[in-house]
């Protein structure tokens, strides 16, 4: 049988946090490792979402035999309900993953465009021509799964998002002892690794030493109403603030639509170990008392219509917050959130809540491997080529230098970039193409918003916009004065000065066009050009500007 290369295309995840999607391929059959979504920042007004790109997977639609979802995570899982609308594959994962999955897709709809795969941890499964073998990974929501593949170019790990845990809340350790059995038996041909704290020194610090801090903080609380804010996702985090809580006679109340989905699945499964007695629905708070409850809600990230959010701004419909509440941030702020994050904690001290985060307790740990833990899986499994994944460009450069400190020879780190295609073959490892990999914006119903939309959005925001209509006869010239209409640019009342300057400014341009222009497509032209210099010149701002020329006989 002939020896089959693999071909590795990235479609997200090399060069930002969010949209993870890796696409292996053998035998012209595809693979898909993650597909998940990115979150905008400011200079994408109105976006919902970031996407991998489509293009090449619509060329390629045929050949894909799968997906697996290496955690519940929104970078990893959550570009899935978008995937299925164009493609029907099958999706594998852990039970976990599935269930978050499941949930998903059936809220869309799309169930009849998939099947969910629960796989176990240590299986080893056929997907089309695809050996895959996955294994435990902790990292910072359970059931995460590095992914083995064992193909005729060797063996390829991608550990997905991981830390190296050595006292995970569930016990579910990593795989290290069979990634050295595999290192011993085969050697690995390439390692993929989370780039995301490849910058921070040291090891991180193990989930369960956030539940000490708990234990320690929560008596201090007695008598007083508790909110907690973590990601809805994190349920081994959820675990412990309920424990801590239900042990002293509090009551739960998941609150925003994530956290009650995901504890009502993760009690489903088991996953979370949660007494019905000890929770309740938000719309039976009024019956306890403050010091019998606590309230474990979305927002931790400061995004506008999670709980925490609304709350922080009073708009909550469910209830208000006091001033003898505290509320604790169980959680740090993602790169690019710290703004949001600290406007809502400004909110809530200014209601004066008691407010904990982490930038002065130690109530909330990183999901992600630091160099010490880097170092150590490098070490274990010595593989042959490294790609450093997951992270913006500076991450996994500093991801590349972990693997060369440990010895790694440098020209087989290869730093690749989204659309980056790579060939591992009996020659080794190179980058053999690349394809566009651009941003995929979705904006609400509205998907795929072009860059150049974008643009006209930050344009709009920064400097408001223009519109003109003038009423012109071809033989006398404008008939009576321009019509100059604002919204965003100048306060319009306070204006009236600057307006009427533009109104004589366009009355001259459109007199001298007329000398020589005649159609109005060259006269709106005229008209566009004369606005846009006077607004440059007096208020140094480029808002787009429109025209309309209406014409009488
Ligand atoms: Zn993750």
């Amino acid at each position: 049988m002939a020896i089959s290369d693999v071909g590795i295309t990235f479609l997200g995840g090399l060069g930002e946090v969010g949209r993870n999607c890796t696409c292996i391929e053998i035998d012209g059959k595809l693979l898909l490792i993650d597909f998940g979504v990115m979150f905008p920042d400011v200079t994408m007004p109105g976006v919902d979402v970031i996407l991998p790109d489509n293009v090449w997977l619509k060329e390629r639609s045929a050949d894909i035999v799968g997906l697996i979802v290496t955690h519940g995570h929104e970078d990893h899982l959550g570009g899935v309900t978008h995937l299925l609308r164009e493609f029907e594959v099958p999706l594998y994962g852990s039970e976990l993953t599935m269930g978050l999955a499941q949930h998903k897709v059936r809220e869309a709809r799309l169930e009849s465009r998939t099947s969910f795969q629960v796989v176990a941890d240590g299986d080893r499964l056929d997907i089309g021509p695809f050996d895959v073998e996955v294994l435990p990974i902790t990292h910072s929501v359970p059931q995460s799964l590095c992914v083995v593949l064992h193909t005729d170019q060797g063996v390829i790990v991608h550990t997905g998002d991981f830390k190296l845990d050595s006292d995970p809340i569930d016990g579910r350790l990593t795989a290290m002892e069979r990634l050295a059995e595999i290192q011993q038996d085969s050697g690995v041909r390439l390692l993929m690794a989370d780039s995301t704290n490849a910058d921070k020194p040291g090891w991180s610090s193990s989930e369960s030493t956030i539940g000490e801090t708990f234990k320690r903080l929560f008596p201090a609380w007695a008598g007083r109403r508790l909110i907690v804010s973590c990601f809805a996702s994190h349920l081994h985090r959820v675990q412990q603030i309920c424990d801590v809580a239900i042990s002293q006679g509090r009551t739960i109340f998941p609150l925003g639509r994530s956290m009650v989905n995901n504890v009502r699945i993760a009690k489903e499964l088991g996953v979370l170990d949660l007494p019905d007695r000890s929770v309740d629905s938000i719309d039976k708070l009024n019956e306890y008392d403050p010091e019998d409850v606590c309230i474990i809600c979305t927002g931790s990230q400061g995004e506008a219509n999670a709980a925490l959010s609304l709350l922080a701004r009073g708009n909550h419909p469910d209830f208000s917050l006091t001033s003898s509440d505290v509320v604790l941030l169980s959680s740090h702020p993602i790169p690019g959130n710290e703004l949001p994050v600290y406007r809502v904690i400004n909110r809530l001290t200014r209601m004066g809540c008691e407010v904990v985060h982490d930038g002065y307790e130690h109530v909330h740990t990183t999901g992600h491997a630091q160099r010490e833990e880097l170092h150590h899986l490098y070490r274990t499994v010595l593989p042959e080529w490294y790609v450093p994944i997951e992270g913006e460009h500076r991450m996994l450069r500093r991801n590349a230098d972990v693997a060369i400190e440990a010895g790694h020879v440098e020209d087989r780190s290869i730093v690749a970039s989204d659309g980056d295609q790579l060939i591992l073959d009996d020659e080794g490892l190179r980058i053999s193409g690349r394809i566009p990999a651009p941003y995929r914006y979705i904006d609400g119903l509205l998907d795929d918003l072009s860059p150049e939309l974008l643009e006209d959005r930050r344009k709009l925001g920064e400097g408001g916009f223009v519109h003109v209509t003038v009423v012109l006869n071809l033989e006398d010239g404008l008939l009576g004065h321009p019509e100059i209409s604002t919204l965003g640019w100048v306060d319009a009342e306070r204006s009236v000065q600057v307006l009427a300057e533009l109104e004589v400014q366009v009355a001259e341009a459109v007199a001298s066009a007329l000398d020589e222009q005649k159609d109005i497509a060259s006269i709106e032209r005229v008209i566009r050009r004369a606005t846009g210099r006077f607004v440059g010149n007096r208020t140094r701002r480029r808002p787009p500007i429109s025209a309309t020329v209406i014409l009488v006989d």
